[in-house]
């Protein structure tokens, strides 16, 4: 099980009913935040979500409409009572940038690791994070972010072959284990590749390749639609940015099961009323709101599970 948050729904500039664009992810217990613009703590506080767990932050880019609420969320994270580090990623440029930020949050309870990434797989808690580039007008990165499951565990495979009680835990987490210089493997007790969950995040860009790649078949794909309406598409190229249509026409080939649009400009004052330009492409299409909220289950996976 996995939960989404889009805790706002702005670009340029936070609006007095809306909040700047950034999502956050829980999943067993531990959190991951992406963006972190001006204000995102005060969304977040109304959302009501746990400060404390967060542990990693992602930044697709460095202009401030993404970057400029992090020393008060650090600050606030550690009044929270988290000691346990924090770890932000971003692509190149952020190591410069975060620390020019910091220096407002000296003095943290917890320490703070910054990585600097292109292209790139790595962990987050219980997530798997996969960047990949975008095209804006510096260096930017779109986010894959997958809660992986493993096989399931056929206890009466482990009978037959006589495998040790204490060995069946270890193999059912995927691990290998040896016992009296006898080398169990999770092959031996566990079935077939199961599906996980997966979102993909991607903002501040021009369609690309590579956000297709990046939201194949996703559970849920959050993407930018600064312009609403067609008419500013040669808008959306000059800045670097897509029109409603442009995104839908990403989920459709991406094979996505759901597309939140967000990132709207300040003078998109109502996207449900476009929402059509992307609803005709892929129909499955959403306008984001202030701190649209979504629980991604495993396909056999019940709400009480
Ligand atoms: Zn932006
Ligand atoms: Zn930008």
């Amino acid at each position: 099980m996995l939960d989404v948050c889009l805790l706002g729904t702005g670009g340029m500039m936070p609006l007095p009913q809306r909040h700047l664009t950034a999502c956050m992810i829980r999943a067993e217990g531990a959190s991951l935040l992406i963006d972190c613009g001006e204000g995102t703590q005060v969304a977040l506080r109304l959302q009501g979500w746990s400060f404390k767990s967060i542990g990693t932050i992602l930044f697709t880019h460095m202009h401030g409409d993404h970057v400029a609420g992090l020393p008060g969320l650090l600050l606030t994270i550690g009044n929270a009572g988290r000691t346990e580090p924090v770890m932000i990623y971003g692509p190149k440029g952020t190591a410069r940038v975060v620390r020019g930020l910091m220096m407002a949050a000296p003095e943290l309870p917890f320490s703070v690791e910054i990585q600097e990434t292109g292209e790139t797989e790595y962990k987050a808690g219980a997530l798997y994070v996969r960047t990949f580039r975008v095209d804006h007008n510096v260096p930017c990165l779109g986010y894959r972010v997958e809660l992986k499951r493993l096989p399931e565990f056929q206890p009466d495979r482990a009978r037959e072959q006589g495998i040790p009680l204490r060995a069946w835990n270890p193999l059912q987490k995927g691990n290998t284990v040896v016992i009296d210089g006898v080398t169990y493997t999770p092959d031996m007790v566990l079935g077939e590749a199961r599906k996980g969950l997966s979102v993909c995040y991607c903002t501040d860009t021009r369609p690309t390749s590579s956000i297709i790649e990046g939201a194949k078949d996703a559970d849920l794909f959050i993407c930018e639609g600064m312009y609403g309406e067609e008419e500013k598409k040669s808008r959306a190229r000059e800045y670097k940015h897509m029109t409603f249509r442009e995104a839908a026409i990403l989920a459709k080939a991406a094979g996505a099961k759901e597309l939140w649009l967000t990132h709207f400009s300040p003078s998109l004052m109502r996207p449900q009323e476009v929402l059509g330009e992307a609803r005709e492409v892929f129909p499955n299409s959403y306008a984001g709101r202030e701190r649209m909220t979504k629980t991604l289950r495993y396909d056999d996976e019940t709400a009480e599970s």
